[in-house]
């Protein structure tokens, strides 16, 4: 028998439209391998609603692979030092995996293609990222051209099936066994809300799309009401590769409509690595000088506001919705997190920092490139920005875009307010139980442009 490729698995958990595998699996046998690395400096640990993702998400690859013969083998440690060893037990020639763009993952890239053959294949995103450049030939810092540049290469190449057969090897490596990984909270297990909400892996990826195929073409004018679910919650899916954009792509094509504001959403996806990958550092700083001294908020009344903007309870009812919705189920609309990151950074002048960590620990979709290049154009201290001065008034927002019944569902409190107080309670309606509000709008606008006159003086 013709000795065997390993796999290395990463946020590409999937059969379909997998070039690693389907190329591995045309060479001969295969040994799948995922690698949890929480030693390497700068690795960015995962939080903990995406630890229990990828808890279900590999006991999910796992079962598929057994089913054709095959299995998921897991191993700890820092992949340099993990792959040249598994090599070294199985005899392996090489190893196949896609390409990541997370400043760690492509160190540990270099680190491993140093000690082995390592043969990296495109497959997470519409285009490779650091392909679509401008005429000149260098990256897009806008999305707007970027965009347009992108999406003149569309449509993607038609997706791959999974492979018929994935040959096993002689000898299956020792695994280790998922749960030592305690990737699950236990005390206590506060995961019962994802439970009900999500089902991670694959199959689980299938279902959502196509349940979202059929409501495509009503995307473009549901998708900024919180109350419906009128998007396509593929994002945890998109994010741990269980299915590909290019899946994602054709499926939504095909049905006709118009569908090319959901298909812009992808490029966003799409634009997001790119700008990772000229600023690896974006999670954490901004490209923009006046950011670095800006005056923002600290000490314990500070540290009490993000604490209350949290747990949900700031006193606006569309903000307290929706960080609740993501305590409870790991993911909030787009245009709530729009609306509650704005609350944190502009209302409270908490460092966007502070919220995008937030962000990473509790979504179940937290993107390193997504999440940053979200909270740095809210700030307005990123590349393509949404400028600092222009301030979300949360009420009004939740007005417009009808999120009453949305504040009904996550904010029992107020259940019971008619329509025209739910947005904005007076106090004579505001119940007991609901906190006051932590700063009054107008108060908290002009401290925010006080500060941005200070940083940019
Ligand atoms: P749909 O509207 O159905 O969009 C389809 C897909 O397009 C999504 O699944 C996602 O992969 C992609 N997409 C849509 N909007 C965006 C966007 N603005 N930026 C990048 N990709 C997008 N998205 C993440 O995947 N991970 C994150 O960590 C993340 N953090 C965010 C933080 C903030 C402060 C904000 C404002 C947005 C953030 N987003 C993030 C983007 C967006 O909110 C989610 O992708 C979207 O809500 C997911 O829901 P959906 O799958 O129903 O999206």
């Amino acid at each position: 028998m013709s000795s065997p490729v390993i796999v290395w698995l990463r946020r590409d958990l999937r059969l379909s439209d997998q070039p690693a595998i389907a190329e591995a699996a045309s060479k001969g046998p295969i040994i799948p391998v995922y690698v949890l690395d929480d030693e390497t400096p700068r690795h960015r640990v995962m939080g903990g609603a995406s630890r229990w993702w990828l808890h279900h998400s590999l006991a999910s690859l796992d079962a598929t692979l057994r089913e054709k013969g095959s299995r998921l083998i897991l191993r700890r440690g820092k992949c340099e030092d993990v792959l040249p060893r598994l090599m070294e037990e199985t005899g392996a020639c090489e190893v196949h995996a896609l390409r990541h763009y997370e400043p760690w993952w492509r160190n540990a890239e270099k680190a491993v293609a140093k000690k082995l053959t390592l043969c990296l294949h495109h497959g997470n995103y519409l285009a490779p990222p650091g392909s679509v450049t401008t005429g000149s030939g260098s990256p897009y810092k806008i999305f707007t051209p970027f965009w347009r540049a992108l999406n003149e290469r569309m449509p993607p190449p038609e997706p791959q099936r999974r492979p018929q057969a994935i040959a096993a090897p002689d000898r299956w490596p020792k695994s280790d066994d998922l749960d030592d990984w305690n990737l699950l909270p236990t005390r206590p297990d506060w995961t019962g809300g994802l439970r009900d909400t999500w089902e991670p892996g694959e199959e689980g990826a299938k279902k959502r799309l196509r349940a979202f195929k059929d409501e495509a073409a009503r995307y473009e004018g549901q998708r900024n009401l919180p109350a419906v679910e009128g998007t396509s919650m593929l994002s945890p899916h998109l994010h741990f590769g269980e299915v590909s954009p290019a899946q994602v792509w054709h499926a939504v094509s095909s049905e006709g409509g118009t569908v090319s504001t959901f298909l812009g959403e992808l490029g966003w996806r799409d634009y997001a690595q790119n700008v990772i990958l000229q600023f690896p550092d974006y999670g954490t700083k901004s490209p923009r000088d006046n950011f670095d001294s800006f005056p923002w908020r600290s000490g314990k009344a500070a540290q009490q506001d993000l604490r209350a903007w949290q747990q949900g309870r700031t006193g606006y009812p569309i903000v307290d919705a929706g960080m609740r919705q993501l305590w409870h189920t790991g993911w909030m609309h787009n245009r709530v997190r729009m609306i509650a990151a704005s609350f944190m950074i502009k209302h409270l002048l908490i460092d966007w920092r502070e919220g995008e960590q937030w962000f990473w620990d509790t979504l179940v979709d937290a993107d390193y490139a997504s999440n940053a290049v979200n909270w740095q154009w809210t700030a307005g201290s990123g590349v393509d920005s949404n400028m600092f001065v222009r301030i979300m008034a949360p009420l009004s927002q939740s007005e417009k875009f009808d999120a009453a019944a949305y504040i009904r569902e996550w904010v029992p409190e107020l259940a019971d307010l008619p329509d025209g107080e739910i947005h904005d309670p007076s106090p004579v309606c505001r119940p007991d139980a609901y906190p006051d509000r932590l700063i009054e709008h107008r108060a908290a606008r002009e401290r925010a442009l006080a500060a941005w006159d200070k940083a940019k003086g």
